[in-house]
């Protein structure tokens, strides 16, 4: 079932305390503190914005796709999710969407995957996974490849068939369009901005998208 929670933020980018924008193809990596906000803006639209979250104080304990799919009974996101640990712990809550669509289940573009899905010349081409191993391996925390898990795919529609198959579908994000969520514990955000040229949900097109971060 996907019931699509519209809801505006209230929240003012010149009131922000950090605004970035991340280029397509690029990684990010930044901690939030427990209550404050982060928002991630679809700047042209189509684009899907990969991200994984980790207890900051825990990071084995990370973002679980099973736990928040199950904890909702509902495997899309939208305002009200709370996106949980393997624990269990609720590590943020969505608090405003005007996109209504972020997928849960089709995970992040590796080399390896593309060779599959698209041509063995795709092979050296950027890919999430390499992104995200990039930016865990800046912190130099003990990260590793185990450290990625399922991710949630923010913008990115993947509708579920009658079959129960994935497809890749065009996107339904538009220019502007908006996920904002509070962190509920100490949270390291990861985030790889999709350098995807291979399949439509960012139109063959891959553009920045824009990261704020608010007290509260
Ligand atoms: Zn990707």
């Amino acid at each position: 079932m996907t019931v699509f929670i519209h809801k505006e933020s209230e929240r003012r980018p010149d009131e922000a305390l950090y605004d970035h924008i991340i280029p397509a193809g690029e990684g990010w990596m930044r901690d939030l503190r427990p209550g404050q906000v982060l928002r991630i803006v679809d700047l042209e639209g189509n684009q899907a914005a990969d991200t994984l979250f980790y207890d900051a104080e825990n990071p084995e304990d990370h973002y679980s796709a099973v736990q928040t799919i199950a904890g909702q009974q509902n495997i899309y996101l939208t305002t009200g999710s709370v996106l949980r640990a393997e624990s269990g712990k609720p590590l943020l809550t969505i608090v405003a969407d005007t996109c209504g669509r972020h997928d849960t289940l089709g995970g992040a573009c590796s080399a390896q995957s593309n060779t599959v899905r698209y041509a063995h010349e795709t092979l050296p081409m950027h890919n999430c996974r390499d992104t995200f191993m990039l930016q865990l391996a800046k912190r130099g925390d003990g990260y590793t490849k185990r450290d990625l898990a399922p991710n949630i795919n923010f913008f990115m529609n993947v509708p579920v068939t009658p079959e129960g198959g994935l497809t890749f579908a065009d996107g339904v994000s538009a220019p502007g369009r908006y996920v904002e969520m509070r962190a509920e514990t100490s949270v390291t955000a990861l985030i790889s901005n999709c350098p995807q040229l291979n399949n439509p949900c960012n139109a063959y097109n891959p553009t920045p998208v824009r990261v704020l971060i608010w007290e509260s």
